[in-house]
């Protein structure tokens, strides 16, 4: 056997799910396991992509991305140098980690949030320690109690994956108040176009600004419907930005992903009926829920966290697979399920009902 860096017994690969298998076989589900966008992906997109596929994919990408960083600095009114543009938010996550983590390096996380955070920085030799929530929302009183002179990052998912619940915005200021400036905070950001009008950290992009130590870490796989298609991006100070470019794969990002981007930012009408099916379908399911006395956790994301008394979650995942339907099991009795379209809602809320 040829050695290899011990760290590595430390991570899992991440497997093909059930759900990907029947897809594969062309098996008709109701996926509702991975917070996928539920109307799919804007037809404006997918005919971006018919026109650029049309001239061929021999050229490698524009490893800058220029079109895109430039767009998405107009968005949010900064420079295009605060912006680095990565192969899906799971890129982000793992050149942070290659970056920033050295051994013994001690990571703070939420104990139920994003695994990716762990599984980035173990491989890096990190050390993580793990912050018990409070009623299932993170506790960042928690988060500024573990810090250590060994601590280098916080990772902060609000609102958070997979219990959908979110941290209101004077306690992050608070927080980040008094984060001290020589630790990295990677604020995960991948939900905040599903959060309601109230909740919403209106400038969590650009915490930057007001914070030089945060990173904001956003997707285009969730509202913007294009998981298929890997492209995520980080948001930060320029010198922060100007390192981590230097850890990056310099053609992260492909030439269809950056095309598909950019015209999925520019459909916007898109993005909103994504939010509105999204609230809508979301208070039905609460409704549901309550009517049948099932625990559950109000969502500012497109899943919901939810606990059925009595049926573990891993069996109630095999009953709902019978019925091709697939949800994400949790720890104890908890399930997460995405918001699904009106009707695999109902197909859903049905077979639970058959179930209990
Ligand atoms: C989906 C998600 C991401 C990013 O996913 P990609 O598909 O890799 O862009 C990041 N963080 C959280 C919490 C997510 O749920």
């Amino acid at each position: 056997m040829i050695e290899y860096r011990e760290e590595m017994n430390s991570v899992n690969a991440y497997d093909t799910s059930e759900s990907e298998d029947l897809i594969r076989e062309n098996i008709e589900i109701i996926k509702l396991d991975a917070n996928e966008n539920a109307l799919g992906t804007s037809p404006k997109v997918l005919e971006a992509l018919k026109n650029r596929l049309s001239k061929g994919l021999n050229i490698y990408p524009d490893g800058s991305a220029t079109d895109l960083k430039k767009a998405l600095a107009e968005k949010f009114d900064i420079k295009k140098e605060n912006i680095l543009i990565t192969n899906g938010g799971d890129d982000g996550i793992a050149i942070i980690g290659q970056v920033f983590v050295q051994p013994e390096d001690e990571i703070i996380v939420s104990e139920n949030s994003f695994v990716r955070y762990t599984d980035s920085s173990i491989i890096m030799g990190g050390k993580m320690i793990n912050v018990p929530m409070k009623n299932y929302v993170t506790d960042l009183d928690g988060f500024l109690k573990s810090i250590t002179d060994r601590t280098k990052i916080i990772w902060f998912c609000n609102p958070n994956n997979p219990t959908g619940s979110m941290v209101e915005k004077t306690k992050v200021y608070e927080f980040l108040d008094s984060v001290p400036e020589d630790i990295l905070v990677v604020y995960d950001d991948a939900y905040g176009e599903f959060v309601e009008k109230e909740w919403k950290v209106d400038d969590s992009a650009t915490l930057f600004k007001k914070y030089k130590n945060v990173i904001t870490l956003k997707t285009f796989s969730k509202v913007y419907g294009l998981a298929g298609l890997r492209v995520g991006y980080l948001i930060g100070d320029e010198k922060l930005m100007n390192l981590i470019n230097r850890g990056r794969q310099p053609f992260n990002s492909n030439v269809l992903g950056q095309v598909a981007a950019l015209a999925a930012l520019e459909d916007e009408e898109f993005v909103k009926k994504v939010y509105e099916t999204n609230i809508s379908e979301k208070h039905k399911l609460y409704k549901f829920f309550e009517e049948l006395d099932i625990e559950f956790i109000e969502s500012q994301t497109n899943h919901i966290f939810f606990k059925i008394p009595n049926i573990s979650s891993t069996d109630l995942y095999d009953h709902l697979r019978k019925k091709k339907i697939f949800i994400r099991p949790q720890r104890e009795n908890y399930s997460r399920v995405s918001i699904g379209t009106p009707k695999e809602n109902e197909i859903f809320i049905k077979a639970i009902k058959e179930i209990i």
